[in-house]
């Protein structure tokens, strides 16, 4: 994958990207070791018990953090001492102290402007083999279904951040999931609206997931815009190997049809894909028939391994980072000519840290 900054000056060469882009890669792919006792005592509570943790960075010569949020691994060549990163050794950035990453019911991003709520208590979902979320130390038992639960938990969040209201709150993203079908899922968006609207909260409401897929229910949630559709495509190639059968059901065409009536809707209209499951060609042929159908750049994870036995699951050819690069490229090479661009406080395992198709990426990390 990488071994180490020779390797990433030469790839950085080699495809004329930041070397630093190379590097984060890698580094969100791979994971990294955590071992505060090269630095300090080791805090043994948080180092025994985490294979996921999420901290803040600050890579050399970067004058704004980046987030991390992922595997905590021997398998790797970056290492986090509790003071720096290393790259084989060699420190690249300062690093903040590292916290478990759990499946939390609700957290803020875009610099506290936008919250993130796993509504429904996602770690109990399940299916799709990929997925980690019920791998992980869940923090979601107090699930948000309800309007009591939802008004508690604001209360506590507005109170922590000594907010008086959400109204500067510009977007609330929702990862359902697991509701029992359309209807409810569409209940509860409408219920969290009203909910929201007595917060102050104005703003869009993004959900995401893959149950919304009837012009009827479609036609429901135009009256509560803004809304923003975030359709979890997730793969294009042995879908049915990889994914619950109730998320299966939504073909790619069926797919687009979706993001077509959403964004006739005036909705803001999405997907999101794992980067690192699909032969690279499949990525080359199905990005550009999205076009037409999206008001926001597609949010591109990278692949990361929640138990070892994901690596299983990657493309053959995914195991080498200059399938990752040059699927960015194709990637990039497809959206250039429009308007879209990754917004980086969306996605912390984004292909891209600093650049896009040549030009640079500013705004909101975290
Ligand atoms: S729907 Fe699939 S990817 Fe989403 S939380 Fe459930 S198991 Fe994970």
């Amino acid at each position: 994958m990488l071994k180490n900054l020779k390797q990433a000056y030469f790839l950085s060469d080699k495809y004329g990207l930041p070397e630093l882009d190379v590097i984060l890669m890698a580094l969100n792919i791979r994971g990294i070791d955590y071992r505060p006792n090269l630095w300090k005592k080791p805090d043994s509570d948080v180092e025994e018990k985490m294979n996921r943790g999420r901290f803040k960075y600050l890579p050399f010569g970067e004058k704004e953090p980046f987030f991390f949020a992922g595997t905590i691994s021997k398998d790797t060549p970056f290492l986090h001492n509790a003071r720096y990163i290393f790259l084989n050794q060699e420190p690249i950035a300062d690093a903040y102290m590292p916290e478990n990453d759990t499946c939390d019911v609700t957290y803020y991003r875009r610099a506290g402007k936008a919250i993130t709520m796993n509504s429904n208590s996602r770690s109990s979902c399940n299916g799709c083999e990929f997925c980690g979320t019920y791998n992980l130390d869940a923090n979601d038992s107090g699930d948000l279904t309800t309007s009591e639960s939802v008004k508690a938990r604001m209360r506590a969040l507005t109170d922590t951040n000594e907010d008086t209201d959400l109204s500067h709150i510009e977007d609330i993203g929702i990862v359902t999931g697991c509701f029992k079908d359309e209807y409810e899922t569409v209940n509860y968006i409408l219920m969290l609206r009203k909910t929201l609207r007595d917060y102050g909260f104005q703003g869009e409401i993004k959900y995401i997931g893959s149950q919304i897929t009837s012009p009827k229910a479609l036609d429901t949630l135009e009256k509560i815009k803004p809304f923003g559709m975030y359709l979890t495509v997730e793969c294009f190639d042995r879908r049915e190997q990889l994914m619950k059968p109730s998320k299966v059901k939504v073909s790619l065409e069926k797919g687009r049809q979706i993001l077509k009536m959403a964004k006739k809707r005036g909705m803001e209209t999405t997907f999101l894909y794992i980067l690192g499951l699909d032969p690279i060609e499949k990525i080359k042929q199905e990005f550009p028939k999205y076009i037409p159908f999206l008001t926001r750049h597609p949010i591109v994870n990278l692949m990361q391994n929640y138990v070892p036995e994901h690596e299983n699951l990657r493309d053959s050819e995914a195991r080498s980072l200059d399938y990752y690069i040059k699927a960015r490229l194709d990637i990039e090479t497809t959206f250039a000519p429009t308007e879209l661009r990754p917004r980086l406080w969306e996605n912390y395992r984004a292909p891209w840290s600093t650049q896009y198709a040549g030009e640079k990426i500013n705004g909101n990390r975290i």
